[in-house]
C-alpha cells in the first residue's frame, strides 16, 4: 500500500521508517524494512512484522539496523495472508536457495497487482527458484534474480516487460549497493530529490518525504527510475532518456500535497 526507498551517503534507516509513519494513514496490514549492511558479511537485511511501524522501529532498534541504502513498505494484503513471510520486503536469493532468509541478493517492495503471477511462477519454479510467501510480488523479485546480469536497471526492464497488472515497484541488489531502482504502471511513484545532493528517495506520494524534500519528480506510467546517491536518470515505457523538461522538478507543499 506504500513505499518508501533511498539511497544516500549516510545512515537512512531511521527516514525510511519516519516515511513509513507518514504512510500509515493510508490503512495497512504489516509492513517492513530491507537496507544493504555493510558488517562482516555485507548484504540485504531486513525485518519484517505485522503489528504497527512502531513496533518495526523498535526491531530495527534491536538489531541496530544501519545502512545508506534501503526501501521500506506498508502492505494491503491482496494475494496471500497478512503474516510475515508474506510482508515485503522480499528477497531472492537465487536458484535453488531458500527465499525465507535474512539475506538476499535482489529486495524488492511492491504495490498494486500482478495478474499473470501464476504463469510466471510456474516457469520460475522450473527454473529451481524456491517461493517463500503467497504474494503475487514474489515473482517480481525472483524473474529480477533471473534476468541479473550485472546490470540492476537493465534487468528490471526486462522484468517489468513480462509483467501484467499493476505495480509501483522499488529494487535493491546487493552487488550494486549505491542504486535503487524504482518503475510504475498503475499505482503511485514518485522520485524525491534529497536538499545536500547526495541523496534521493522514492515514495508513494510526497507526504512520505515531508520534512526530507520539496523537490518531487512525479514518474508517469511505465516510468523507470535508476537512481544513485548524486544523480538519476528517469526512462519511459519506450526506454527512452527523459529530459529535465520531460519529467520536470515540481515544488510541493508537503502539508497540503499540493503543487505550489
Ligand atoms: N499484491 C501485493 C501483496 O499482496 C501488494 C499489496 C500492496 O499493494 O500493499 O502483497
Amino acid at each position: 500500500c506504500g513505499i518508501v526507498g533511498a539511497v544516500s551517503n549516510r545512515n537512512i534507516v531511521p527516514l525510511l521508517v519516519q516515511g513509513l509513519e507518514r504512510l500509515e494513514y493510508r490503512g495497512y496490514d504489516s509492513c517492513g524494512v530491507a537496507v544493504y549492511v555493510q558488517s562482516d558479511k555485507p548484504g540485504l537485511r531486513r525485518v519484517r512484522s505485522t503489528l504497527r511501524v512502531a513496533e518495526l522501529a523498535q526491531q530495527v532498534d534491536t538489531i541496530s539496523m544501519k545502512g545508506s541504502l534501503g526501501i521500506a513498505h506498508t502492505r494491503w494484503a491482496t494475494h496471500g495472508a497478512p503474516v510475515v513471510r508474506n510482508a515485503h520486503p522480499h528477497f531472492s536469493c537465487g536458484r535453488g536457495a531458500g527465499t525465507y532468509a535474512t539475506f538476499g541478493n535482489v529486495g524488492l517492495v511492491h504495490n498494486g497487482i500482478i495478474e499473470n503471477h501464476e504463469a510466471l511462477r510456474l516457469s520460475l519454479e522450473l527454473k529451481g527458484y524456491k517461493f517463500d510467501s503467497q504474494t503475487d510480488s514474489e515473482v517480481i523479485v525472483h524473474l529480477i534474480d533471473s534476468l541479473y546480469r550485472g546490470d540492476l536497471a537493465d534487468a528490471v526492464r526486462r522484468t517489468t516487460a513480462q509483467l501484467h497488472g499493476t505495480y509501483a515497484i522499488a529494487v535493491v541488489c546487493k552487488d550494486e549497493p549505491y542504486r535503487l531502482i524504482g518503475a510504475r504502471v498503475g499505482s503511485p511513484l514518485i522520485l524525491g530529490i534529497g536538499k545536500d545532493g547526495n541523496e534521493h528517495y522514492l515514495a508513494s506520494d510526497a507526504l512520505a518525504l515531508s520534512g526530507l524534500t520539496d523537490k518531487i519528480i512525479y514518474l508517469e506510467e511505465g516510468d523507470q527510475v535508476d537512481v544513485r546517491p548524486k544523480t538519476y536518470v528517469v526512462f519511459d515505457k519506450a526506454h527512452k532518456l527523459l529530459t529535465s523538461a520531460e519529467r520536470p522538478i515540481r515544488v510541493v507543499d508537503v502539508r497540503s500535497n499540493c503543487i505550489e
